[in-house]
């Protein structure tokens, strides 16, 4: 069945303060969708929301995949229905090594009895590490731990492209990339499109857009998804930034939230 992904309604709070506010978004499989906005505008809300992460509260709206709503399940189930979330900040694990946590995100992800060989799954590991320039010595570290934040978002990276999802949602992974690891980053991603495949990537500049060509591009602003159009809307935002759209919708700088560093 071809991927497609809807999202109705959403909305999410945490600790009590409403941050999304009513999300709609459809995605198809083939299809790159990217999520632009201003600091503090809900995007990594929005992506944790999907994800299933506990410390934000779902209180309206649906997310289905394949016509099952994922806000039902819980995490693991979520990845196994396909979700892949590449973290704006990666957590560190120690004890365990980058290895075995692939290893078992992959027999998760595969089921009972259908486990990847231990062969099949070091080849698999070394191609993909070799694919994004990774130092072999990466597959025993600690997970991220110590890790550049450049090294984090590869390795993320690393984990979607041996995870094999239907809706991949990468937050900034732009963000700590320098540009030689931007562009073998945005090749990871470009390879792995297809049709069974999509994209949601939310990011706060343009210029990862410059290597992966978004077939949508969605600005979010408190809490909702404000504009959609096609590449050139993000090529607008690169010239113009957010301030005409702020205007079009009448929206003060003091309503839009703290802009922080990014
Ligand atoms: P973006 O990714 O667009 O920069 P976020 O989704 O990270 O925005 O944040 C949206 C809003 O939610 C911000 O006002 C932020 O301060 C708030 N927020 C996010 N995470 C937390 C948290 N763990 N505790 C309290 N407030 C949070
Ligand atoms: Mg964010």
């Amino acid at each position: 069945m071809a991927t497609k992904f809807v999202i109705e309604g959403l909305k999410a709070e945490i600790e009590g303060k409403e941050i999304l506010k009513g999300i709609n978004l459809e995605m198809n499989g083939g299809e790159i969708h990217a999520i632009m906005g201003p600091n503090g505008t809900g995007k990594s809300t929005l992506a944790s929301a999907l994800m299933g992460h506990p410390k934000y509260e779902v209180t309206a709206g649906s997310a289905t995949l394949n016509g099952e709503d994922v806000l039902e399940m819980g995490v693991d189930e979520r990845a196994l229905a396909g979700l892949f979330l590449a973290m704006q900040y990666p957590s560190e694990i120690a004890g365990v090594t980058n290895s075995d946590f692939l290893r078992s995100a992959i027999n998760a992800r595969r089921g009972e009895g259908n486990e990847i060989s231990l062969i099949k799954f070091i080849r698999q590991m070394e191609s993909s590490m070799k694919g994004l320039e990774m130092n072999p010595e990466f597959a025993h570290r600690y997970l991220n731990e110590g890790f550049s934040g450049g090294e984090k978002k590869r390795n993320e990276i690393l984990q979607m492209s041996m995870l094999d999802p239907k809706i991949a949602i990468l937050d900034e992974i732009d963000s700590g990339l320098d540009i030689d690891a931007l562009r073998i980053v945005a090749n990871s991603v470009n390879e792995m499109k297809n049709e069974d495949r999509g994209f949601l990537i939310i990011t706060h500049y343009q210029r990862l857009l410059n290597y992966i060509t978004p077939d949508f591009v969605h600005v979010m602003m408190q809490g909702r998804i404000v504009k959609s159009g096609g590449p050139e809307l993000a090529a607008r935002l690169e010239q113009d930034g957010y301030d005409w759209i702020k205007e079009e919708l009448g929206i003060t700088d003091e309503t839009v939230g703290q802009e922080q560093e990014a």
